[in-house]
């Protein structure tokens, strides 16, 4: 039993979610809120001294992709469709350890626990679409650490140069041999999907398994009609990537005679479990269309300026639907950090439109971090803020420096001015897992010594990926330019 005392404490009310600063003090027993009110005394509980920091509820990284750990500050100046053919060996693919598999997740939720984000919906590419083994280890090592996760198996059963307009046209049939995959049957593949849902999803398990679709070009029908089903029988998240990209934007009309959200919509795959990634590229016809199905989205800033995918209508699409806000790939932003997702997040909001009562604010920002992550990853009644009976994911911020001590507005500071460096103290499900800015379930001095070897195998994967794209990211960059030079 916990006890956190008199914090400057982030406390939202329904309905409306509004929220406030209040001075209190919070009980936690088990994995549960179970009282907030001032000078709460109850001797059997630990007490956190919270006098002189700010206490809000765990932020919320809404799109990950785990598999993408060891990439960080590599690549550079590539657009989505030259980047995919390059970040992995092409032809040969990934085939990490299950040891790499388990650190490079921790790696991942070290940054974010840093950070203070409790929750993250990690859409993870496995070894193959039905590798036990690598989703074990993926789902040991966020529990291990300690953090709250719904881990969904990447899936795709196209290969890369049909999802793309004319790289089917472009590749030789060298090229095509040599592409080392096959896919399962649609029926091995949702059964793995299904078995994995019994497996882990306990009512107690930190991490879940939820479902991914990478993408609708990307998956055949009948894979994604299945876990369209998939995910309303068991209710879990449905991740999908969703018009990142202009070249995406040409992608529907070439391949399905419509827009990528209408082909979605007409095969009824919508729906309120369905997380719609970036949406950069999206018309107001097909944001009415998301509305009317109730699904989210998830807004990824950083990634979205570091590969030049465009900017979203963020401002549109919080109008109709709930938009978390997510870090994407290591090798696309260099960072799981949702204060620089806020921050970058809110700034680009201006860029938009000159129309300055549009633009994004602090208070915007930190509902997409928490409560709309949270609605995402479907987890909105029980994380995403802090009130009696939720469970108790809880960020405190030391405000005793140069950060706060010149400010009344704490959510202006952590959209604009915090980088993660005040996280004091971070619990999640009634646990403490991160204590005076150090993490308490790791050793993290020997997990960094063991990734420094870890380091040097994948040193070989990046030189064999560059050896792999060469040829290849040639005939991409070829449809890009040919799409980017059609106006739709
Ligand atoms: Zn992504």
């Amino acid at each position: 039993m916990y006890l956190i005392k008199a914090g400057l404490t982030k406390l939202t009310s329904y309905p409306g979610c509004e929220s406030r600063y209040v001075k209190t003090d919070i009980l936690i027993s088990g994995n549960t809120i179970t009282k907030i009110a001032a000078d709460i005394d109850e001797k059997d509980a630990v007490v956190i001294d919270a006098s002189d920091k700010i206490v809000i509820p765990g932020l919320v990284n809404a799109h990950l992709h785990s598999h993408d750990n060891f990439n960080k500050a590599w690549l550079e100046n590539m657009p989505l469709e030259i980047w995919m053919p390059v970040v992995r060996p092409f032809f040969s693919g990934v085939r990490h350890t299950p040891d790499q598999v388990y650190y490079r997740t921790i790696l991942g939720a070290m940054e974010m626990l840093h950070s203070g984000t409790t929750s993250v919906m990690d859409d993870v590419l496995l070894n193959g679409i039905t590798d036990e083994e690598c989703l074990d280890a993926i789902v040991r090592a966020y529990e291990d650490i300690g953090m709250r996760a719904v881990v969904c198996p990447h899936t795709k059963n196209i290969t890369m140069e049909k999802t793309i307009p004319y790289a089917d046209e472009l590749f030789t049939d060298r090229m095509k041999e040599a592409i080392c995959v096959s896919f399962p049957p649609e029926e091995d593949i949702i059964g793995f999907m299904e078995d994995s849902m019994n497996r882990y999803n306990r009512t107690d398990a930190l991490a879940t398994v939820g479902l991914s679709i990478s993408a609708p070009m990307r998956s055949t029908q009948k894979m994604m009609e299945g876990f369209r089903d998939l995910s309303l029988k068991y209710n879990v998240p449905v991740s999908c990537h969703m018009l990142e990209t202009y070249v995406q934007k040409c992608t529907g009309p070439m391949f399905f005679g419509k827009t990528l959200v209408r082909y979605m919509y007409d095969l009824g795959l919508l729906n309120e479990n369905m997380v719609l990634i970036h949406c950069n590229w999206i018309t107001e016809k097909d944001l009415k269309l998301m509305e009317n199905s109730g699904c989210t989205a998830v807004h990824n800033p950083a990634c979205n300026l570091r590969m030049g995918s465009g900017v979203a209508p963020i401002r549109e699409m919080l109008e109709k639907i709930p938009v978390g806000l997510g870090t994407d790939n290591m090798s696309a932003n260099d960072s799981a950090n949702i204060f620089d997702a806020m921050k970058i997040g809110c700034l680009i909001s201006k860029l938009r439109t000159p129309d300055y009562t549009r633009w994004l604010t602090a208070k915007d920002m930190f509902r997409m971090a928490t409560f709309n992550g949270s609605r995402c990853l479907k987890k909105e009644q029980e994380t995403g803020i802090i009130a009696e009976g939720m469970k108790a994911d809880i960020t405190i911020l030391n405000a005793e420096n140069e950060q706060y001590v010149m400010s009344d507005d704490p959510d202006m500071v952590m959209t604009y001015s915090e980088n993660g460096s005040s996280v004091d103290t971070v619990i999640v499900d009634g646990k403490i897992v991160l204590q005076d800015g150090r993490l308490v379930t790791i050793d993290e001095k020997s997990v960094l010594e063991h990734l420094k070897e870890i380091r040097k195998e994948i040193r070989k994967e990046h030189d064999l990926a560059w050896k792999e794209s060469e040829g290849v990211k040639e005939i991409f960059a070829k449809c890009y330019k040919r799409c980017n030079s059609t106006r739709l």
